[in-house]
């Protein structure tokens, strides 16, 4: 056991699992594919069979029937061996929107192809080039007529849509004016993404500073099936905002999982390193960097456990979510920022990985949830504070 590691924890078991599927994909692989701005189709697929994908999906439903923290533990231990779940987190949380609020049938249409990876439901189309944060401005409308959803709009950052065969999307039903609150008439839909390319459904990859495969997602009187609106119409705002707790706790771990990585390969370095006659890490202008990472690093750990704990208990972790995510994505690029600066020129060689994560991490302060939005959820929902916008 080293310092990283809990004594006490109840999923190093998965851990060591996820690391020995993880020691597969070595850093070239993943260098690879960042130069190619390629899929890790492979890596994916792996993660598939071993049912982690499928971990939050019940047994009823073929998933393994875990809980957030073992799906967690999954995230933090995928990023601490150096890969990247960004290519697949999603298929882990947004199911759940289907699970709390699909109908039977959905449920039984979907849930069991998704865990067996039959069907792949990594997309999630909320954010829009013109509104942004300001989710109730959104653009894309969603029509009804007869049997059928008429959509039309424009996402913009869909992550994965290339690589998915379906996505939630979250349009507008009823025109804001006519709503009492915006957060009403918003619904959300499943959209079968192999029926629609092509017949109203355009797929556009943004190229980005690291291998995402995000994309802009246009949408030409594209027809949804009636039978493909989740829950009830003009409520999926609601449904959306439900999983976000679920979303922010994984993607905190994941960030912990980075920084994990960062301070252990940034120790590393400093302890072999010699110059001067001395590893450099023996001099604390190298040292303290590294500590203080460390100590951001289980500052946050302890708070995303504590949402942990909430979620699995049925409470509403909000506080511990937000704070969990902003800490962790900070703690992150903290230790990123220690690990270049502890390989000196090295840090910037991409033969040492260093450089790769360092643009990964990056992502966390911005997406799912700005750190200004977490503040403002801090200022207002935890300490009362008017709200400001
Ligand atoms: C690589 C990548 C992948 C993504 N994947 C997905 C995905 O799969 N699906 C999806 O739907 N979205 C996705 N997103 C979108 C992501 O959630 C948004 O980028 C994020 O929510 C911020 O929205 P925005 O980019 O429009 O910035 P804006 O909303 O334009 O905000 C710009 C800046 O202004 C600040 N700001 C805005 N309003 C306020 C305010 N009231 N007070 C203080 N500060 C404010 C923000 O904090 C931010 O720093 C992804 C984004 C990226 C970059």
């Amino acid at each position: 056991m080293d310092c990283m590691t809990s004594a006490v924890d109840p999923h190093a078991d998965l851990r060591a699992e996820v690391a020995k599927l993880c020691a597969r994909f070595p850093g070239e692989y993943w260098r690879e594919l960042d130069a190619a701005r390629g899929y890790p189709t492979d890596f994916v697929r792996a993660l598939t069979e071993a049912g982690y994908l499928a971990a939050l999906i019940p047994e009823e439903y073929g998933g393994a029937g875990l809980g957030l923290s073992a799906a967690a533990a999954i995230l933090e231990e995928i990023q601490r061996q150096g890969c990247n779940g960004a290519a697949c987190h999603a298929q882990m949380y947004i199911m759940g929107t289907i699970l709390r609020h699909g109908s039977a049938a959905q449920k039984a249409a979907y849930l069991p192809a998704i865990a067996s990876g039959a069907l792949r439901l990594q997309a999630f189309g909320v954010t829009e080039p013109t509104s942004g944060t300001d989710t109730t401005a959104l653009r894309t409308t969603a029509r009804r007529e007869g049997d059928r959803y008429i959509v039309n709009g424009q996402k913009i950052w869909t992550s994965r849509a290339e690589h998915s065969d379906l996505m939630l999307l979250l349009a507008r039903t009823t025109p804001r004016e006519q709503v009492a609150k915006k957060t009403e008439g918003l619904s959300t839909f499943i959209v079968d993404m192999r029926q629609a390319l092509g017949k109203g459904l355009t797929i556009r990859p943004i190229r980005t500073m690291m291998n995402h495969n995000s994309c802009e997602v246009f949408f030409d009187n594209m027809e949804v099936p009636a039978e493909n609106l989740v829950g009830e119409e003009g409520k999926g705002f609601r449904y959306v905002l439900d999983g976000m707790n679920a979303e922010r706790l994984l993607i905190a771990a994941e960030c912990i999982g980075d920084a994990k990585w960062f301070i252990e390969k940034a120790v590393a370095y400093a302890k072999e390193r010699v110059l001067f006659g001395r590893p450099i890490g023996q001099n604390q202008g190298v040292q303290f960097p590294i500590a203080r990472a460390y100590a951001q690093m289980r500052a946050a750990e302890a708070i995303v456990q504590k949402g942990l704990e909430k979620f699995e208990r049925g409470e509403r972790p909000g506080e511990e979510a937000n704070m969990g995510k902003m800490l962790a994505a900070e703690a992150s690029w903290a230790a990123a920022e220690a690990c270049v600066q502890t390989h000196g020129g090295f840090g910037f060689a991409e033969e040492y990985d260093v450089e790769r994560k360092f643009r990964e991490t990056r992502l966390y302060q911005v997406a799912p949830i700005s750190t200004n939005l977490v503040l403002s959820y801090l200022g207002e929902h935890v300490l009362g504070m008017p709200r400001s916008y």
